[in-house]
């Protein structure tokens, strides 16, 4: 008998009828073989002068750069991100490209004096096979804020994309035109095969498909890093300016339907809970929610059924707990709150009011785990230092912001929150590329991505005595 083929499909978000990818999944076999021809090519590749290899990135840009509008639209349409977010994540998409393009030249080690006569030095060699696990939410950014390193530093990759973004990798690919970086499609089976076959690994993702890729590298004794999720906390101090924290929360809390890791998913309100409630639901209720084609959205729709109903049931989990819907809690356009029967908004899209909640225990699992989808919930503290505990008190330690004018608060509160970005008057979300990344606690293992901590991550350090002779 002839074996089931597994498909690997995508569809879009806002319209589930369109199929936009639809390929066999690579199997444990296939990501085996692509990471044997990755092997092959890697030595050549890493023998490649500096100059070459930055060319080679720096074409790379120029095509996706040169694609940018049909990248774009193939964003919005497979992972429905609003279209002006989409247009960044492509400029940024180059802008990695064009950074790791000449951080090639950057040195890749140090000379010390020898203990005796003749030389003393540290260079820095690439690793292999880089395996590259990535979630949908930034389908082009993420596997190549990974990959473009990676290659520059001598390494080849094998990239195994979330099934939903399948096509976004798929053309990245064809882009890139590159042998030595290749894209098997597939779900957490070829994530899994990857994590066993890579030299180095590094995925991004939810935090239990994140600590299985973890143990699986660590027990082969591989460097790995993983980037889960967050539950990212924005303080918002009695002197801040209420009306920019505000607008700054609303979107960084709803905007692309909360389907980022640093979105924030807790304001903590110091001593000024009804103006800061009042402040967010105005602001929450001036964003766009529809069509993410349309420039004027800032809110699509949430990635899939699941998703879209694991959004609701956190709302009706609310309610049933005591917390009260400040706004949203329903399908756009039908009449019923969270928890009665969910209808489809016209039939098509996986839409969910942005919805903020307040009125739960801190204990309470809306307040202390993510729900990857645009709720968030308000809480109270009487004192900044009982904010801070509040922030600290999960066990995710991604991103937070505080909004104050008082520069000593800023900077005490700072030096006190345990996670890995940390934000002042700036919304968590939002990455500089050409700085690390990464999560404190559980929100990340193994090493920063992004910035100059990329070299580090895919190149090991030899150091290397050389002596005369006689
Ligand atoms: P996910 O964990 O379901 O999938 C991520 C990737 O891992 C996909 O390619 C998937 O196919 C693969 N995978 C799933 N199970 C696996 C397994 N057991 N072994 C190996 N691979 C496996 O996550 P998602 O739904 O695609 O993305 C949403 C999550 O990603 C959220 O939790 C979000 O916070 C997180 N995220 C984190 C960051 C960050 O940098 N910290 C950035 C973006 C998204």
């Amino acid at each position: 008998m002839i074996p089931a083929i597994k498909l690997i499909e995508s569809r879009s978000p806002q319209a589930p009828a369109d199929i936009v990818a639809s390929f066999p999944a690579a199997g444990e076999a296939g990501v085996q073989a692509a990471v044997l021809l990755a092997q092959a090519v890697q030595h050549d590749w890493a023998a490649r002068n500096a100059a070459a290899r930055a060319a080679a990135l720096a074409r790379a840009a120029d095509a996706v750069e040169a694609a940018g509008d049909e990248l774009a639209a193939l964003v919005v349409r497979e992972v429905g991100k609003p279209v002006t977010e989409a247009r960044g994540e492509v400029a940024r998409s180059v802008s990695i490209l064009r950074y790791y393009a000449q951080q090639v030249f950057d040195p890749v080690g140090a000379v010390h004096e020898p203990s005796g006569a003749g030389l003393l030095f540290t260079r820095r060699r690439p690793l292999g096979v880089a395996g590259l696990i990535t979630p949908w939410n930034f389908p082009l950014a993420i596997p190549l804020w990974k990959a473009a390193p990676a290659l520059a530093f001598g390494n080849t990759v094998v990239l195994k994309p979330a099934p939903q973004a399948l096509a976004c990798a798929l053309r990245l690919a064809e882009l890139l035109d590159l042998n030595e970086f290749q894209v098997v499609p597939g779900g957490a089976e070829e994530g899994a095969a990857l994590a066993e076959a890579a030299d180095v690994v590094s995925f991004t993702g939810s935090g239990a498909a994140g600590a299985s890729v973890r143990a699986a590298a660590v027990r082969r004794g591989v460097p790995v890093q993983a980037e889960m999720g967050g539950q990212n906390a924005a303080i918002v101090l009695p002197d801040a300016d209420l009306q920019s924290a505000a607008a700054q929360i609303a979107a960084a809390a709803m905007g692309f339907a909360g389907q980022k890791c640093t979105a924030t998913k807790r304001i903590i309100a110091v001593g000024n809970g009804d103006e800061v409630r009042q402040a967010v639901v105005a602001a929450v209720a001036r964003l766009g929610v529809g069509d993410p084609a349309d420039p004027g959205t800032a809110v699509g729709p949430l990635i899939d059924r699941a998703a879209r109903d694991r959004v609701l049931e956190a709302a009706a989990g609310a309610v049933a707990a005591g917390g009260r819907i400040l706004t949203g809690g329903r399908i756009p356009g039908s009449a019923r709150r969270a928890g009665g029967a969910a209808t489809d908004w016209g039939g098509s899209g996986w839409y969910v009011e942005p919805t903020v909640v307040d009125g739960l225990p801190a204990d309470h699992p809306l307040a202390r785990e993510e729900v990857f989808g645009p709720i968030c919930v308000v809480q109270d503290a009487s004192s900044a230092d009982e904010a801070v505990a509040l922030a600290n008190g999960v066990r995710h330690g991604l991103a937070s912001a505080v909004y104050t004018r008082d520069l000593d608060r800023a900077l005490d509160l700072g030096a006190r929150l345990d996670t890995g970005l940390i934000k002042v008057n700036a919304p968590t979300s939002g990455v500089d590329f050409y700085l690390p990344f990464g999560g404190e606690k559980e929100s990340g293992y193994g090493g920063r991505e992004q910035g100059k901590a990329a070299q580090e991550f895919y190149t090991s350090s030899h150091t290397i005595t050389i002596s005369p002779s006689s």
